[in-house]
């Protein structure tokens, strides 16, 4: 195998060698039913886990459930999810049962399951990021299967994550693996709304542009996650620019993972950055959740930016979202592919009535002396 061989196909998950680390996503409505824990079904997803252990491959399992199973108990209405205090209750109360059902099941495998609850914060910290990483890597080290969830129950709405399918992606990039499987109650992408006619299955997307966005739904087919195809295609953009393979696959069906990957039904999306270490940082930064707005650049800032210049005002058609100074943006071309994220040396407004002039302009257009760019290379970091 050459040495710089990358995962290109949906086979290539169940390869250890191009797949060395795997996480999975597992969403609620495969986990729970109005009867409670769909035990049989994780069992059987349990054993393709075992499986990929057996081939050499360290499995990450990102697990939804805790709201569903907790509101269960509670006799909470909407499946705990009326108000932020239902599910903050419900997920205490679910993710106890939930983490317990994987380690008993795991464990009849002779694996050991291991309970990490996240927040938002833990992991656009760059320290905390950090420590996150130094732990799931021990953990994988000692041959344990870490079992995530978001801490439904201390995070606030302004910052949550609120859907494990994003978490699933930053999860994967904390922990360096190589490719994320969102299981789901769908094939994967299709170019339209599946239940319309001539719906096609995407099998393989190279770049989330907003061609394909268009083709997402944001609702999720069971009502009782927090996903929906807008969510998934999100998290298939961190991975994009981490590096890392995603694919979208039906969990409701027999032997789920072997279907995606013997069977091929399912959308793979290409990881388009490099992987080199030094970039870890870069791909941390560039996969923040947390951006304040978007800049709109035309090709010759397109250019400018791919030979290491910093973004000039002149190269500007659109502003886009509120934010400040230092803020966190989104640097787009025009056919929505986010090029680069960086800081901002103006706000929205301000921006806004620089764009696509030339420096000269600026003094006089600020009523101050203009900063030498809009974002400064050094603060910049193409994805
Ligand atoms: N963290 C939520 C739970 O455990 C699930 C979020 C989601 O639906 O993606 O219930």
């Amino acid at each position: 195998m050459p040495k710089n061989a990358r995962l290109s196909s949906l086979a290539d998950l169940a390869d250890a060698k191009l797949c060395p680390r795997l996480v999975i996503k597992v969403g609620s409505a495969l986990l729970v039913d109005k009867e409670g824990p769909r035990r049989a079904w994780l069992t059987d997803l349990v054993a393709e886990i075992a499986q990929a252990k057996k081939r050499g491959q360290d499995v990450i399992v990102v697990s939804s459930g805790a709201i569903a199973l907790g509101a269960r108990k509670l006799k909470l209405d909407k499946g705990g999810r009326g108000s932020l205090a239902d599910a903050q209750a419900a997920a205490a109360v679910g993710q106890i049962a939930l983490s317990g059902l994987w380690a008993e099941l795991l464990g009849a495998h002779g694996l050991t399951a291991a309970q990490l609850l996240l927040t938002l914060e833990d992991l656009e910290d760059r320290r905390r990021y950090l420590n996150a990483t130094a732990t799931l890597t021990r953990l994988l080290d000692a041959g344990a299967v870490p079992v995530i969830n978001e801490n439904d129950s201390v995070a606030t709405q302004e910052i949550r994550f609120g859907d494990n399918d994003r978490l699933a992606a930053r999860v994967a990039q904390a922990a360096r693996a190589d490719a994320v499987l969102l299981l789901s109650d769908v094939d994967g992408l299709y170019d339209r709304h599946p239940s319309e006619r001539g719906a096609q299955l995407l099998p393989v997307v190279t770049g989330v542009t907003d061609e394909i966005r268009a083709m997402a739904s944001p609702v999720s087919g069971s009502g009782m996650g927090s996903g929906g195809m807008i969510s998934k295609l999100q998290a298939a953009e961190i991975a994009e620019l981490a590096g890392i393979a995603l694919a979208i696959g039906n969990g409701t069906k027999d032997k789920p993972i072997a279907r995606v990957i013997e069977q091929g039904i399912a959308t793979l999306f290409l990881p388009r950055a490099s992987r080199a270490r030094s970039a870890a940082r870069k791909a941390w930064l560039g996969g923040r959740l947390r951006l304040k707005g978007t800049l709109v650049v035309d090709a010759g800032a397109v250019r400018a930016l791919g030979e290491g210049a910093s973004l000039l005002a002149a190269g500007i058609t659109a502003v886009e979202g509120q934010f400040q100074r230092g803020d966190a943006v989104a640097i787009k071309a025009q056919d929505g592919m986010v090029i680069a994220h960086g800081l901002c040396e103006y706000d929205a407004g301000e921006c806004a009535s620089l764009l696509g002039r030339q420096s000269a302009e600026h003094a006089a257009i600020l009523g101050y002396a203009p900063r030498p760019a809009i974002v400064h290379r050094d603060q910049l970091v193409m994805v």
